[in-house]
């Protein structure tokens, strides 16, 4: 492992200040998947900048959002009663990921942020243009179970692995965060990006960004559900994922948010399946259509084609489910 030099500052100002001034600083939280990085020589950085203590962990309500502190470990939002009761899709999102042990460690913050399980990302023996910009993709033309069938490009077709993160994608949650030009909110559909020629970014945030909360508007009308399809039945990360939201009344569709997971570089947002359920009919045959219409956009690759079907079949169940 690389040396490097332990930051404890007395405030988040400093903690920005000190990352944004120092291209090798890195934030760290729950450390679950930065010492990992550490370990395995994926992350080499030249400061840690411990924020453990600097942001907030609770859990606070005002002008009728539901306010996280980027320091709620996982395990503490999965068991409060008021995500329980008003966004259960967010709580299953979390018992879906981890363990007991990782959730007790694992920010609200540090989980959208944390990186691909990209297998070759994670073995410093191979080339990857998101941990080494310019070398190559080893996943093109090698083992693509895992990978993007939506958004990617000829750079990179990781997956981002975050369940919470397809959760709050699709509740419509907003980030705050504190930069070195002051604090800013970012949609949080639009706090991830696709991999372009730029695979090494997976947020907009800029280096030195802190994220200090994630909000929650309002609870939406409906039903929800987070269902993850994976490998093994615990402890492994999507291969597809779906967080819904379903409003029905009188058997019309009034309102649907959908997000998945396993499938891009970012949760996706099914923003054309969710055009064609409004207004529609709350039968197979709508949620078929909508399926059909968000996955006509699918690219999958040699080894991850059974991920369209595995998807669609996924959603029509969710669908009928909360119908
Ligand atoms: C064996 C194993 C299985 C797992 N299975 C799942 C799973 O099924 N589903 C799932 O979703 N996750 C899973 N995880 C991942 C785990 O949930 C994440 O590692 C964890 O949520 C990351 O949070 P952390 O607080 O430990 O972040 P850290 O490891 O401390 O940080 C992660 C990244 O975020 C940055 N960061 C952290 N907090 C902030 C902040 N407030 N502002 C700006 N940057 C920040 C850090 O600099 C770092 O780059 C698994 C992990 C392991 C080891
Ligand atoms: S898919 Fe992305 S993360 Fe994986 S090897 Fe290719 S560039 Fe690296």
């Amino acid at each position: 492992m690389k040396p490097f030099t332990y930051d404890s500052p007395a405030d988040a100002g400093t903690a920005v200040r000190t990352v944004a001034a120092d291209p090798s600083a890195v934030f760290l939280a729950g450390g679950t998947n930065l010492v990992d990085h550490l370990k395995l020589g994926v992350a080499r950085p030249g400061r840690l900048v411990d924020i453990t203590h600097l942001t907030s962990t609770e859990i606070t309500e005002r002008d009728g959002l539901l306010s996280i502190g980027a320091g709620v470990r996982n395990s503490d939002l999965a068991a409060d009663p008021r995500i329980r009761s008003r966004y259960p899709v967010l709580a299953e999102s979390l018992l879906a990921g981890a363990s007991g042990q990782l959730r007790n460690m694992a920010t609200t913050g540090g989980n959208p942020l944390q990186r691909t399980r990209c297998a070759y990302f994670q073995d410093v023996t191979t080339p990857c243009n998101k941990r080494e910009p310019g070398s190559g993709c080893s996943a093109i033309g090698g083992y693509t179970r895992y990978h993007a069938i939506f958004g990617a490009s000829e750079h990179c077709v990781a997956t981002h692995p975050s369940d919470l993160a397809v959760a709050l994608a699709a509740l419509d949650a907003e980030v705050s965060a504190l930069g070195a030009d002051g604090a800013r909110t970012i949609p949080f559909t639009e706090l991830h990006r696709l991999p372009g020629d730029i695979p090494e970014r997976d947020t907009v945030l800029a280096h030195g960004d802190l994220i200090t909360s994630i909000d929650l508007p309002a609870p939406p009308a409906g039903e929800q559900r987070y269902r993850k399809v994976r490998d093994r039945a615990s402890y492994a990360f999507a291969l597809v994922s779906v967080a819904a939201v379903l409003a029905v009344e009188d058997g019309t569709i009034v309102d649907a948010r959908i997000a998945f997971g396993g499938v891009a570089h970012k949760p996706w947002r099914a923003w054309q399946a969710e055009d064609v359920l409004r207004g529609a009919p709350a039968t197979d045959a709508t949620f078929r259509a909508a399926a059909e219409e968000e996955l006509a956009q699918a690219r999958p690759l040699p080894g991850n084609e059974f991920k369209v079907p595995l998807l669609t079949r996924t959603l029509v169940s969710v669908l009928r489910e909360l119908s």
